[in-house]
């Protein structure tokens, strides 16, 4: 699939150099190809393309160079066989259940995904009789007990939001392929360099390239990860006829993300597991959700799991919803916004914005209270961070 193989290249590398195949103009840093359409030498070779008989780029609503080298780029970070981008991460998302899904088949999804997802399958997939069980995301008998023999797949994201849960995803497939199911793992949260979930026997990973692809928070896009035969048998014919495309400029700047992607995490991640600790010792917090912790329910299984604990951390206060808020209202520095994986720090509360909209019992069975903050934790320094949240922390 490329002119030379990054395959035995360690991730830093592969993120900096795959995918661009250098244009008769020499450039260094790969060009963004603003064009829909491509100019064919003859009748017979568009004849070619379009029949897939010849590669080559055919409309730039499923072939653009810029894209194809993101599309490359991020193949080789996830060690999977071939990528495709979309125009977001729930574009991902849905594609999976349009390219996979069918009338009558079920769904099992973790309870503990992206909001968006959950309403992906409740109200879309659901509306063309497709039907979604939702289970414990840290549970494998329940995942097991949930399988129908009309189960197609299983989704779950790893960790979870906002109480970064950790489940077990080499034991997940295992139960997926026992029933004849697929495993598709959502990746924002860890990305390849912390995670590669097909290493661990999942058949398909999405990215919501929002987060830390990009970075700093500036375009919206999407990936699925998957082996040749589901992208070209399932996803890309849904890419190609449903159109919900990465531009190329939006594939650009994720060119760039990817390619200091290994060092932010890991600046990222440190960060965080200072300030998991800090909080820890804070007399107004009552409880930290962070896997560094040895306090976390599935410390052990992050470390075997993840090649460090990521970057957004949650804590519970002594008080309730007003001392939340008093909090996240007390702070100067961090961004109050519910977007994560940027190099701002965001302070946010999950029970009244990502997780408003759940009912209120729903809410309390996914452990979501009222005093729960979540911080996606930058790349400012962490003296700084700390000393933001100390005064909220000490007078609220
Ligand atoms: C943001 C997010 C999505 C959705 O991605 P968009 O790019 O906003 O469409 C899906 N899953 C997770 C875990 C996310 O954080």
């Amino acid at each position: 699939m490329s002119e030379f193989d990054w395959q035995d290249y360690a991730p830093e590398t592969q993120a900096i150099r795959a995918g661009h195949r250098r244009t008769h103009e020499d450039e260094h840093s790969i060009p963004i190809f603003a064009t829909s359409s491509y100019v064919f030498k003859s009748a017979e070779e568009a004849a070619l393309r379009f029949t897939g008989k010849q590669p080559g780029n055919i409309y730039s609503r499923f072939t653009n160079p810029t894209v194809s080298a993101f599309q490359e780029r991020l193949a080789y970070l996830e060690k999977g066989e071939r990528c495709l981008a979309f125009s977001s991460g729930m574009a991902a998302i849905m594609a999976v259940g349009m390219a996979l899904l069918k009338a009558g088949d079920h769904v099992v999804c973790s309870r503990s995904v992206f909001g968006n997802t959950v309403l992906t399958f409740q109200n879309y997939f659901g509306k063309f009789g497709v039907e979604t069980d939702f289970v414990s995301l840290t549970d494998p008998a329940a995942w097991e007990a949930a399988i129908k023999p009309n189960t197609r797949f299983l989704f779950l994201e790893t960790p979870s939001n906002p109480l970064i849960e950790i489940a077990d995803i080499q034991a997940i497939a295992d139960i997926a392929h026992r029933h004849g199911a697929l495993l598709v793992v959502d990746n924002v949260f860890c990305t390849p360099i912390l995670q590669q979930p097909l290493t661990l026997g999942a058949d398909l990973v999405v990215h919501s390239t929002t987060k830390y692809i990009d970075g700093q928070g500036r375009c919206v896009g999407g990936a699925v990860v998957a082996n040749e035969e589901l992208i070209e048998k399932y996803v890309y014919p849904y890419l190609r006829t449903g159109g919900a495309t990465m531009s190329p400029f939006n594939a650009w700047v994720f060119l760039g993300g990817l390619e200091t992607l290994a060092l932010r995490m890991k600046a990222h991640c440190d960060n965080a597991f200072e300030l998991a600790k800090w909080l820890e010792q804070q007399p107004a917090v009552a409880k930290v959700h962070y896997p560094g912790l040895v306090s976390h329910a599935q410390h052990e299984l992050a470390k075997r799991q993840q090649s460090h604990f990521g970057a957004v951390v949650s804590f519970e206060l002594q008080g309730g919803k007003d001392h939340a808020w008093q909090l996240i209202d007390s702070t100067r520095m961090l961004s109050i916004t519910a977007n994560l994986g940027d190099v701002k720090t965001t302070i946010t509360h999950p029970a009244t914005t990502t997780h408003g909209r759940l009912p209120p019992e729903a809410r309390d069975e996914a452990g979501i209270k009222d005093s729960l903050v979540r911080i996606s934790v930058g790349l400012e320094n962490i003296d700084d961070i700390k000393a933001d949240l100390l005064n909220g922390l000490t007078h609220c």
